[in-house]
């Protein structure tokens, strides 16, 4: 395993209010089992917005896992990660959701999927900022 020197730059997450809403929406309707939503957005100079939700193809949804075969995803430069809830209600990356990282960076959503209960990891499970933006009108 390589381990890598940490960037000086941290990666800021921005999130537009809208697929925010949409997140939390998607996360209780999934409750008990976990959901799991593919984001879109861009990533620019450690600056990753993001502006949309896609439902991945042959998910599989479950109470402790829930996931996708990465290899059935068309290649997308808009996708920049993946957003998935943990009904347990603690919002701390598993090891099966840093071996199944996707993209820039991992959201995870704990019970009860309020405004404050979005976190976001990176590839190596750091906690990073996330920004809420008003929806671009
Ligand atoms: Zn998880």
């Amino acid at each position: 395993m390589i381990f890598f020197k940490k960037e000086k730059l941290q990666r800021t997450i921005t999130i537009t209010k809208d697929t925010r809403d949409g997140i939390l929406t998607y996360c209780k309707l999934n409750h008990p089992n976990e959901g799991i939503l593919i984001l879109r957005g861009k990533s620019k100079k450690g600056i990753i917005s993001i502006d949309g939700l896609v439902i991945p193809p042959f998910s599989h949804h479950g109470p402790t896992f829930a996931g996708f075969p990465h290899s059935f995803l068309p290649f997308d430069p808009s996708y920049v990660g993946t957003v998935h809830s943990h009904p347990s209600g603690v919002a701390k990356p598993s090891v099966t959701d840093l071996h199944n990282f996707f993209g820039f960076v991992s959201l995870i959503v704990q019970s009860p999927y309020e405004d404050d209960d979005i976190f976001a990891y990176d590839r190596d499970g750091n906690l990073l900022e996330i920004t809420i933006s008003p929806d671009q009108s």
